[in-house]
């Protein structure tokens, strides 16, 4: 398949550099960032869950352009906390996007929490609105714990706490290629595919 464009409604380079290596080879598509396309009103992250968010963003990104779209929201979940951070993971200590104090504040809640007690899963929900306006929901996790200090300085967010199941380095200690071959992200991505092949194709 050849001669698609995609939206991928995000200002993150990362998130649109893996994106393009998950699908590009593949299908042929080329995927287009905001930061590619003239600007247009996008609503503000305020769902409930991570689908609302994933689906607004595209449908946003969707109408502005006339093509296919796709936008990602994604989380940590913490079972001793009842699932939060969640919705809330990117502005858990108050401020949007303050990594090391998310990080510290979600660390000083669980302190007390033994460690047969600490699981906790990484959540992807991928939206896509394809032009003919039919919608699609993806959702992919990724299991592990959280441990009690930080360790790497590689990845985002709580990577440096969070050890995935069968693994002993946190996401934060493996390389970008490793961590996506088994991340939320990456899984929700790649189930992308056949809805593209069939849909575009
Ligand atoms: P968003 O999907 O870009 O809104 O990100 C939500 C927030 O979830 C991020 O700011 C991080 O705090 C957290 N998060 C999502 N995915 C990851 C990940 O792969 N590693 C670490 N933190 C993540």
């Amino acid at each position: 398949m050849t001669g698609h464009q995609l939206v991928l409604a995000t200002r993150n380079r990362k998130k649109l550099a893996e994106l393009r290596r998950i699908l590009e080879p593949v299908v042929g598509l080329d995927v287009l960032g905001l930061d590619d396309l003239p600007p247009f009103d996008e609503a503000p992250e305020s769902g409930a869950t991570f689908a609302e968010n994933a689906l607004a963003k595209a449908r946003d990104a969707a109408e502005a352009t006339g093509l296919a779209a796709v936008a990602d929201d994604s989380g940590l979940t913490v079972d001793a906390l009842n699932g939060m951070p969640g919705v809330l993971s990117a502005r858990w200590a108050g401020r949007h996007g303050n990594d090391l104090a998310n990080l510290e504040l979600l660390l000083a809640q669980i302190v007390d929490v033994p460690d047969e007690r600490r699981g906790a899963a990484f959540v992807c929900t991928a939206g896509l609105v394809l032009p003919g306006g039919a919608e699609h929901v993806l959702e992919a996790e990724m299991r592990g714990r959280i441990i009690r200090r930080p360790r790497g300085s590689g990845g985002f967010g709580y990577d440096p706490i969070f050890i995935a199941d069968g693994h002993a380095m946190t996401t934060a200690e493996m390389t970008p290629e490793d961590k996506d071959a088994i991340s939320h992200r990456g899984k929700a991505f790649r189930a992308l595919l056949p809805l593209l092949d069939a849909d575009l194709g």
